[in-house]
């Protein structure tokens, strides 16, 4: 069938009608910030201490911006006999977010939770070479990274938790065994008194 001369015309003016009478969902950004999902990837925070400078995120980047430099340290044997050992220490970490593309592979891959996203990205620069964060800056953005959503209630407890939770208390049965105990040498000599 044969289109009606000017139908097309009259579809677009009948939907710019219909939007003119709809309200506008501009942002008024920056006065009103958005509203972001807490897991946005706007950028990635460094948990220095967790870093064991395995190299796995700077191998796999698939755009190379992530640099690491460190070197090794021989740590004395903590025993007398025992072996010295050798670790990496960590002399600089920095991603080029002028190249990155925020994929999260290095974030996924790294096996110590060492890298985190944080939903800030207000961090637009004027000379590209700002755009790579080193260390320090990397950690500043650990602040802002949320809070993991809280466990189910009836998962099972974390291993690392239950671990230390189980050190807290044998600690503080031992420290009450010897308060206890002490408690009972001062109070013998009074009762034999
Ligand atoms: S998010 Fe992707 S591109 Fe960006 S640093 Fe990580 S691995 Fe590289
Ligand atoms: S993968 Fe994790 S632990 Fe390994 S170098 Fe990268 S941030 Fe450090």
């Amino acid at each position: 069938m044969m289109p009606i001369p000017g139908s097309g015309l009259a579809k677009g003016l009948a939907v710019t009608l219909r939007t003119m009478t709809k309200r506008s969902h501009t942002a008024q950004y920056p006065e009103v910030q958005p509203e972001l999902p807490p897991r946005s990837r706007g950028v990635i925070g460094l948990f220095e201490e967790n870093c064991t400078v395995c190299m796995l995120c700077a191998r796999e980047c698939p755009d190379w911006c992530i640099y690491i430099d460190s070197h090794k340290e021989t740590v004395p044997a903590s025993t007398p006999g025992g072996r010295e050992r050798s670790r990496n220490v960590l002399d600089r970490f920095a991603i080029d977010f002028s190249l990155c593309m925020y994929c999260g592979i290095c974030i996924e891959v790294c096996p110590f939770d060492a890298l985190f996203w944080s939903p800030e990205f207000e961090y637009a620069e004027t000379d590209i070479h700002d755009l790579t964060h080193e260390r320090d800056k990397l950690r500043e953005w650990m602040w802002t990274v949320p809070a993991p959503p809280a466990l189910d209630p009836a998962a099972e407890e974390p291993k690392e938790v239950a671990a230390a939770r189980k050190a807290v208390e044998k600690a503080e049965a031992a420290a009450a065994a010897a308060a206890a105990a002490a408690a009972e040498t001062t109070a013998t000599p009074e009762a034999d008194a």
